[in-house]
């Protein structure tokens, strides 16, 4: 019998693996084994063709006509449609545009546009911060409202909702520790308080499989240039259900968003359904790059992405744990229902510690103050990417290697 922790069984599992070829999708530097794509995706092989399209065809030689001749003015709509099979969601209940940021803006906007006299909104103090400092700066602007925090020692979320809480605001798949909200469940007591539900999917989207429909979810914003491959800075996409289309209006009120915007009229009036989220002109150098990786993502069997991402983060724990002991402390749920697709790792020098990891091949990040991040992207991390991270890892811990002062130099981005 082969250990089932060896290097050869990994490789063997590679071998047998029903999504090796997609690996050769990606444009790869040799040597790097990359487990940061939940921060940003690898580049796709088609993404520079399709790019160069837009810059030399559409835009070199279709000028200005290509706003229509080339689909442009309809791109934010056109790629809402691909990524909504990706969380559930139907036609015409997604549109691609600006930030994950300012999409949270316009949907919580919204969201407490519904429900008047109601003025709680609810968060994790856990989320990514640029979600609190969104629902800040909304509710600080509406003036009047009062924020309640989930936290680690008030975890239970029945404990703050009452009929003041007009809004819940949660990440699935949390950033940090990769430990994920059951969507269905929480959505249902989030409504039977009679509040709205704003998911942020940027943990999930192009991770694991989401079903907003299902879910009966109000509203949900993420990137696409974490799992989704967009690329850097990509633009983002925001969710509403079908039911809230015509009612909601949210105050970011651009022409790209008014019900014709080429009428040229002095006042606002808001498009008819999902266009309302619109803003101002969308970068299509962007879109390109995304429309290129959604080539892509509308082929990939999401039961099977699934599978393998709970294989590889399993492998990886059980390395982790066999080889490294207490030297570092997973944060990662071991239960396959509450994990996304990234594991996290707890130690006291782990900026250090993930600096000699990069130096030597293994890109994952940090996050303040004690953890290393590991995110695996079943459509191009092998098994036996995850048995050398964890040797590369385990030599530099036990050799002390990452005590080097080069490696304790801070940069700007973690
Ligand atoms: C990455 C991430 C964001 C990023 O927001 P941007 O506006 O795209 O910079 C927001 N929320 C969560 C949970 C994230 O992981």
């Amino acid at each position: 019998m082969s250990d089932p922790l060896s290097r050869a069984v990994a490789v063997a599992r590679d071998r047998a693996d029903p999504l090796r070829e997609w690996r050769a999708e990606f444009a790869l530097p040799q040597e790097v084994i990359y487990l940061d794509g939940n921060s940003l995706g690898a580049l796709p092989r088609r993404t520079a063709e399709r790019v160069r399209r837009t810059i030399e065809e559409e835009w070199g030689q279709g000028l200005v006509r290509s706003w229509n001749d080339a689909g442009w003015f309809d791109q934010p709509r056109t790629l809402g449609d691909r990524v909504a099979p990706l969380i559930g969601a139907g036609p015409g209940e997604v549109v691609v545009c600006d930030s994950t940021s300012l999409n949270l803006f316009k949907v919580l906007t919204a969201a407490l546009g519904q429900r008047p006299g109601r003025d709680v909104v609810v968060t994790d103090l856990d989320s990514f911060p640029t979600d609190l400092y969104m629902i800040q700066g909304a509710t600080s602007l509406l003036g009047g409202y009062e924020l309640r925090y989930l936290t680690s020692t008030a975890p239970d979320l029945d404990d703050l909702l009452d009929e003041r809480v007009a809004a819940v605001v949660l990440t699935h798949v949390d950033y940090r520790t990769g430990e994920m909200y059951d969507l269905d469940a929480v959505t249902r007591r989030v409504q039977e308080a009679g509040a709205l539900m704003i998911w942020d999917l940027c943990h999930s989207v192009g991770a694991v499989p989401v079903d907003l429909t299902a879910a009966g979810a109000d509203f949900a914003v993420g990137c696409t240039y974490k799992y989704l491959n967009g690329g850097p800075g990509a633009p983002a996409f925001l969710y509403a259900a079908e039911r809230h289309l015509d009612r909601v209006t949210q105050p970011l009120s651009g022409w790209h968003g008014h019900a014709a915007p080429f009428a040229f009229t002095p006042d606002y009036e808001p498009a008819p359904g999902i266009s309302r989220f619109l803003v101002g002109s969308p970068g299509l150098l962007g879109y390109a790059a995304l429309e290129a990786s959604l080539d892509l993502w509308d082929r990939v069997p999401m039961a099977e992405l699934r599978t393998k991402s709970l294989a590889l983060t399993d492998l990886f724990l059980d390395l982790v744990q066999a080889r490294l002991g207490d030297q570092v402390e997973p944060v990662t749920p071991r239960d396959h229902a509450v994990r996304g697709s990234q594991v996290s790792l707890r130690h006291p020098h782990s900026y250090e510690v993930m600096q000699n990891l990069i130096a030597r091949g293994v890109i994952g990040d940090v996050r303040a103050p004690d953890l290393m991040r590991f995110g695996f992207t079943p459509l191009y991390v092998r098994f036996q990417d995850v048995w050398d991270a964890v040797d590369v890892l385990d030599d530099i811990l036990t050799r002390g290697t990452w005590r080097e002062p080069r490696f304790a130099v801070r940069r700007q981005v973690t």
